[in-house]
């Protein structure tokens, strides 16, 4: 099987410094649904990995995640492309849990719910929380500079190996062209 997981804001669709709270906020990147597609249509199965504190702190309720996500899916759909999955942190920073990235948790599930294992898996972010999670599963990371991309480039932190590119389009001509 070749799986792929994506960080959502930043990546998929544009950041907002407060938040992303609703279906009218969520815009996807330009190219980013598209690059998708040919994902899916390639037979890559596409989850997504993403920390969504905003529920934790009030901002917005699952139904508006949801709302969200269906928005992704539906414009992703004309395109020919499909999310397999999203695997989301609702927890805030202090709360102690175990999925909130950088930690790991997310990636396990993903490992559990198919049942591989994630060595090699790529997996793209846009800040190093992303990459450092990704590594701590076994996944290759890659960097997209949208988003926190262009400042997270910049760190000295960035894990050996990570794969940096301009967008998501890129990483998956890097990743269909391999
Ligand atoms: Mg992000
Ligand atoms: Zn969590």
């Amino acid at each position: 099987m070749k799986l792929i997981i994506l960080d959502r804001d930043g990546v998929i669709n544009q950041d907002r410094k407060d938040f992303v709270k609703s279906a009218d906020e969520w815009i996807a990147l330009p190219g980013s649904l598209a690059a998708i597609a040919r994902l899916s249509q390639a037979g890559w199965k596409v989850v997504v990995a993403s920390n969504q504190s905003g529920i934790a702190r009030g901002l917005f309720d699952m139904a508006a995640l949801t709302a969200m996500h269906n928005k992704l899916r539906k414009e992703l759909a004309a395109l020919g492309g499909a999310v397999d999955a999203f695997f989301l942190c609702p927890h805030g920073p202090d709360d102690g849990c175990v999925c909130r990235k950088p930690l790991p948790g997310l990636f396990h599930d993903i490992a559990r719910r198919y049942d591989v294992s994630l060595d090699g898996v790529p997996a793209v972010g846009d800040s190093l929380r992303d990459l450092q999670a990704s590594v701590q599963a076994g996944c290759r990371p890659w960097l997209v500079r949208t988003g926190n991309g262009e400042k997270t480039a910049a760190s000295p932190e960035l894990p050996p190996g990570t794969e940096i590119r301009d967008d998501l389009a890129a990483v998956v001509d890097a990743l269909l062209e391999a």
